[in-house]
């Protein structure tokens, strides 16, 4: 049994692979079976973008569908934007019968996509995605590589820097995030997001399974 989409609050997640590259000690996917007790979000397969929109079902429930995991969804672009594009198509799906009717869509993000592809893949995602939401996670490269443990090393962090830069010229809404931690500086963490120009959010996160 796998759940493709499950709910937090008024918005509808989408679980679309559980492949990262990041390993991060904070990580809900290492710590809990089951999401919120409830959701199987370990895939057995991951899911097409058919899957994907039969997950989804009436889109105008939601005030927003969000692309996350267990898992860096922008492993899977082809998907997202197919999915995304889909969206933007009201036509091609049914219950959207104008675009005052669409949910916002997001991603949630590790930020290192551009790392993975070799490119920039943010043009790609100009006019699909309203919010992206990249974990920014710590004030420096060094605590960065500690805690989030990315396959690509020190050089990740820097890479998340230019990919929230990047994403503000094709997203309208973009926000750095961290964890809160207590070895992480939020108040750091926010001037950095204030110099990029960009929100920040702070995440909440499963102290009783927390370990560093
Ligand atoms: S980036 Fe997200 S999915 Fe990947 S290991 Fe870190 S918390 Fe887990």
């Amino acid at each position: 049994m796998q759940d493709i989409s499950y709910i937090v609050g008024d918005s509808l997640y989408l679980n679309i692979t559980n492949r990262c590259t990041n390993e991060c000690s904070f990580c809900i996917r290492n710590k809990a079976k089951l999401f919120n007790k409830k959701y199987a979000l370990w895939l057995e397969q991951e899911p097409s973008a058919q899957e994907i929109l039969k997950a989804i079902g009436d889109p105008t429930k939601y005030q927003q569908i969000v692309f996350c995991g267990y898992g860096e969804p922008l492993i899977r672009l082809d998907v997202v934007k197919n999915v995304a594009a889909t969206f933007r198509s009201p036509k091609k799906y049914g219950s959207l019968k104008t675009s005052a009717t669409l949910p916002k869509i997001r991603i949630d993000t590790n930020g290192q996509a551009n790392l993975f592809w070799g490119r920039n893949i943010l043009p790609e995602l100009k006019g699909l995605i309203n919010i992206i939401s990249i974990s920014l996670d710590a004030e420096n490269a060094e605590l960065y590589d500690r805690i989030c443990r990315s396959h690509y090393g020190q050089e990740a962090y820097a890479a998340v820097i230019e990919f929230i830069k990047e994403a503000k010229k094709y997203i309208p809404e973009v926000e750095a995030s961290v964890v809160d931690l207590p070895v992480v500086d939020k108040k750091a963490c926010k001037k950095i997001a204030d110099d990029l120009g960009v929100g920040f959010r702070i995440r909440s996160y499963y102290k009783e399974t927390y370990v560093r």
